[in-house]
């Protein structure tokens, strides 16, 4: 899908475009205008802008339910309301094409004309207005080219050549919006990628830890750091401390580092939420990318971008909403990952599978053993990316945690307490199955959670090898959970399934999540 303002040579590029690719084109202005039965420009001065905007949005709605391939030029306002953009770049390759005003407004004057720009007194100034306005939208895209001073032909080969490789994944935030790429990692293909999500990076330093560096050194070549600029931790939780963070500073500022430079992360959820928060914070905040190696670090810990550090009170106490620049995903870095932590990230795709995405957990039931016992690359990379939608799509709409995003905090209020109770000995993933089992138990309880579900998520987490109970002392997962509660403002809201792929948040009574407890905590 062609998007971008008017002027922008999508009428244009669009023809040649699908020829390339051996598709039909689509101009949606022509099919708005087929079925007004008159010209855009005429529609709007008799009917008005809504109207026009409705039959287009019908349309649109209609073009993308046919599933046809085809190459569709929008017109330059179609894609401005969040929920046909939001539904597009699910459903399409959306591209934005652009060029700097004064072109823009030079083609607009050779063309058609233009009633939202061309009818006032002041053109450029009105497109002026037009493009700030619709700026976040436009940056909503998988693709973004320019077109200034290019031929449509050589745009159009341009395009192509991009979307011939596999379609990264977008999390819509405006101006901030980036992109997840799943492919193998290359030197080329990173460069390219970067450069056009993080244009003008000066200094570049990374940061990973030992195993990642032992197990992963092809995927760490491929990235624009050189060998002297790694800073190598430990590996492990331990490594998530504010000194660490220090370290990074400072070994980037020893490097040259300014408000341009960048922080490359290559790691599990450790890495990735340390280098993101010391790039949020090393001077006011620069950019990062996250190349996640481990399937917790891919699903969950580097989208979204929460970034933070444990302290000595407790974990993740401190840090930043700070998103990356790029994420990039080879989900052959999985290879060398031990079985229990593959079982510890699944056990998140499950949680986001059961709040969010039933043909996800379908999918899950299907593969189980695929995934676990014979490492499928394939199974793994359908599961990662779908998992990873889902969790873009709640970022999406609660980027800050006001209300949906908290569903994906099922099963981590137990969790988070046996976690903590446990010293760290289990897997964040082994906690959450723990607490997942707990809330299903709670939700059942209180009517909220149909008792089939209950046994249909069970039987997948048994399947996927992940325990049902945890053997920690119960007092201290009930002082966990007080701090929790205490922290949310004196309520333990528990995120509940309704149904498969229909999470809800629930403050629950205090009796009930003791009884729930009963089934999770082996005493001791
Ligand atoms: P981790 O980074 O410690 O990685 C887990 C283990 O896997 C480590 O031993 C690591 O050395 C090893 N490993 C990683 N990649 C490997 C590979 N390719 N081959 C072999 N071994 C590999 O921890 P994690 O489980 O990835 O993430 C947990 C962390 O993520 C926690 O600190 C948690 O707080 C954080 N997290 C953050 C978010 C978020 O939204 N920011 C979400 C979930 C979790």
């Amino acid at each position: 899908m062609l998007n971008g303002p008017p002027g922008a040579g999508k009428s244009a590029v669009a023809p040649r475009l699908a020829e390339r690719l051996g598709v039909e084109a689509v101009d949606l202005d022509a099919l708005v205008a087929a079925r007004a039965g008159m010209p855009v420009p005429e529609l709007i001065r008799r009917e008005g802008e809504v109207a026009f905007r409705q039959v287009e949005r019908e349309l649109l709605a209609a073009l993308l339910d046919a599933r046809a391939p085809a190459v569709i030029a929008v017109g330059g306002g179609a894609l401005t309301a969040a929920a046909p953009r939001r539904r597009a770049l699910r459903e399409a390759t959306v591209v934005t094409l652009d060029a700097p005003p004064v072109e823009l407004l030079a083609r607009i004057r050779a063309g058609e004309p233009r009633p939202l720009v061309t009818a006032w007194s002041d053109p450029m100034t009105a497109l002026a207005e037009l493009l700030d306005l619709r700026a976040g939208g436009y940056a909503e895209a998988h693709y973004r080219v320019s077109t200034a001073g290019a031929s449509a032909d050589d745009i159009a080969a341009e395009i192509a050549a991009k979307v011939s490789s596999p379609t990264p994944l977008v999390v819509p935030l405006g101006a901030r919006t980036y992109r997840v790429f799943f492919a193998p990692l290359t030197p080329d293909g990173f460069r390219a990628r970067w450069a056009e999500s993080a244009p003008g990076v000066s200094a570049v330093v990374g940061v990973t830890e030992r195993r990642v560096a032992a197990h992963c050194s092809a995927l760490r070549a491929a990235l624009p750091a050189p060998d002297d600029s790694w800073l190598v931790l430990r590996p492990g939780e331990s490594s998530k401390t504010l000194a660490n963070v220090a370290r990074l500073w400072s070994h980037a500022l020893a490097r040259g580092a300014d408000r341009s430079a960048a922080v490359l992360c290559l790691g599990g959820g450790v890495v990735t939420d340390l280098g993101g928060f010391a790039a949020a914070t090393l001077l006011r905040g620069v950019r990062y990318a996250s190349v996640p190696t481990s399937l917790l670090g891919m699903v969950d810990a580097s989208v979204g971008g929460k970034t933070a550090v444990d302290l000595p009170e407790g974990k993740n106490l401190a840090g930043a909403f700070h998103h990356p620049s790029l994420v990039w995903m080879d989900v052959s870095a999985l290879r060398t990952l031990s079985t229990r932590e593959l079982r510890s990230g699944l056990a998140e795709v499950v949680k986001v599978a059961v709040m969010r995405d039933e043909a996800l957990l379908a999918d899950l039931e299907g593969c189980a053993e695929d995934l676990v016992r014979r490492r499928d690359d394939a199974a793994l990379a359908r599961v990662v990316r779908r998992a990873v939608q889902a969790k873009v799509d709640v970022v999406a709409e609660d980027e800050r945690e006001g209300g949906l995003r908290a569903l994906l905090n099922f099963g981590h209020t137990v969790g988070h307490g046996v976690e903590s109770a446990s010293r760290y000995r289990l897997r964040h993933g082994e906690c959450v199955a723990v607490g997942m089992r707990a809330a299903l138990d709670l939700g059942a309880a209180l009517g909220v959670t149909p008792p089939p579900l209950l046994r249909r998520v069970g039987a997948l987490l048994d399947r996927l090898g992940l325990p049902s109970t945890a053997r920690v002392s119960r007092a201290e997962v009930e002082r966990a959970m007080a701090m929790d509660k205490k922290r949310g403002r004196g309520a333990l809201r528990f995120a509940l399934a309704r149904g498969a792929g229909d999470g809800v948040l629930v403050e629950a009574p205090m009796s009930a999540v003791m009884r729930a407890l009963d089934g999770a905590i082996e005493t001791r």
